[in-house]
């Protein structure tokens, strides 16, 4: 049949998924990784477990993207998180359901689904070549014609499917070159900042609490207009301030009110399930209870022993201060701190430490029914390498496969299409 070559960059979910799904509809497709092997960054995901979907209903699932969530619609349409599921258990890997419908293998191994994908290459017949990067790609009257790697190999080829990734944690091999070769070529790529990333604080107290996570606590961040409050859920402490799941999902927003210049801070409600006055209620409760005890020990009925000690000096109270002994201001102020302990934030860690990139290559640049570039014909998207970022929970991963599963498709029909044409 002498079909085209398609050549995919990147040997991550994205590339791998695009290479299966062209090479699956009979075309022959070369796989170009820079690493000694695949799915370095998949490898890493979820704690080393890899939460590989979420099975979300298809409004809340495009609800967890920021803006550009709806240029997904087409690649969710093509093939969404029970398309995936079945991929997966069709070949073998059985998966299972966790909270929040965090989708992981059975087994709790990322490998095991790198081993579902390497298999598929396999069978497929996508001829793979390590250790080697894209440096370059010609065009000639805005179409794909040819690409240089960096051993000085020149592939002829009118289809390439570009899935690069982002330029977080960088040693994974996303460093940004498919975007700088992509913006080269005419593409717009929008501003990259980090996502999914802790942040740092002024105060110094979160060294002292490092490695402690407070749960069922709620967030309110505050830019001096705006407020978002996040769901109750854990904070953690780090060496340099705060991380975990409540700060990492809502810091992409945080992240650009800092680059407005906003000044941000952030109250932590430790009783979120109390109001004001039901807190009170609780407090002179725990006080008559324990009249002769001090702060310090009362409040372990309260908070976690280890916050107690700065708790209490925060609050400007002496710990060994008997309750009984408690004024009814005092009193206030430890309700307004159980209610909004204050952080003044002052930045994002860096992006190679954010779990995702937000930016990349321009939605508009891109036809989101195929992902093919509305800039050069040939050249196609897929994955993180595209402005499109969501929240913790799969929903990356599955943009990922969505989009390579597209592109893939796309670049195999058009081949056909083009070989009719000819
Ligand atoms: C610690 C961590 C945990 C995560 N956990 C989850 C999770 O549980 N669930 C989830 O949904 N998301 C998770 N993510 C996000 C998810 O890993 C990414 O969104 C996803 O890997 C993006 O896939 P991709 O194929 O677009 O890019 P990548 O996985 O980054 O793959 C890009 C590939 O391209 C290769 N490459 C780059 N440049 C070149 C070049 N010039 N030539 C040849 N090859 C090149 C790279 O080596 C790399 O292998 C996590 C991210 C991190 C950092």
């Amino acid at each position: 049949m002498g079909a085209e070559k398609i050549i995919v960059v990147g040997g991550g979910p994205a590339g791998m998924m695009a290479a299966i799904r062209a090479a699956s509809l009979g075309q022959d497709v070369t796989l170009i990784e820079k690493n000694h092997f695949l799915g370095k960054k998949l490898l890493l995901s979820g704690k080393g477990r890899c939460n590989l979907t979420n099975l979300s209903d298809p409004e809340s699932f495009l609800k967890r993207f920021s803006k550009s969530g709806q240029f997904l619609r087409d690649a969710f349409k093509k093939f969404f998180n029970q398309d995936l599921i079945n991929f997966f258990k069709n070949r073998g890997l059985e998966l299972k359901v966790e909270r929040q419908l965090r989708v992981f293998p059975a087994t709790a191994r990322a490998n095991s689904v790198l081993e579902v994908l390497k298999k598929e290459l396999f069978k497929n017949k996508v001829k793979i070549i390590y250790k080697t990067q894209l440096r370059d790609i010609f065009i000639q009257d805005n179409k794909v014609k040819k690409l240089l790697l960096s051993d000085g190999l020149i592939l002829a080829t009118n289809k390439i499917i570009l899935a690069t990734g982002g330029i977080s944690f960088g040693f994974t091999g996303s460093t940004g070159e498919g975007l700088a070769i992509a913006k080269r070529l005419g593409h717009t790529i929008t501003t990259l900042r980090p996502g999914l990333v802790p942040l740092e604080t002024k105060q110094k107290y979160p060294k002292i609490l490092e490695g402690l996570t407070l749960k069922n606590i709620c967030l309110k961040f505050f830019d001096g207009q705006r407020q978002i409050l996040s769901d109750i859920g854990e904070l953690l402490f780090t060496s340099f301030g705060i991380s975990g799941p409540l700060v990492l999902s809502l810091s992409g927003q945080i992240v650009d009110w800092l680059n407005e210049g906003k000044y941000v801070y952030v109250e932590i409600d430790l009783k979120p399930a109390l109001s004001v006055e039901q807190l009170n209620a609780r407090l002179t409760r725990e006080f008559k209870l324990n009249s002769k005890k001090t702060l310090k020990n009362v409040l372990k009925n309260l908070l976690p022993k280890r916050l107690v000690g700065i708790f209490v000096e925060i609050a400007d109270i002496k710990p060994t201060r008997k309750v009984n002994q408690i004024n009814r201001e005092e009193r206030k102020k430890l309700i307004s701190l159980l209610k909004g302990l204050h952080l003044d934030i002052l930045q994002a860690r860096p992006i190679k430490e954010a779990m995702i990139t937000r930016g990349g290559v321009s939605l508009k640049n891109i036809n989101p029914r195929t992902m093919e570039s509305r800039i050069i014909k040939g050249l196609y998207f897929a994955g993180e390498m595209i402005d499109v970022d969501a929240d913790t929970g799969g929903f990356n991963f599955q943009a990922a496969f969505s989009t390579g599963y597209l592109a893939g498709e796309s670049a195999a029909l058009s081949s056909y299409q083009l070989k009719a044409e000819g």
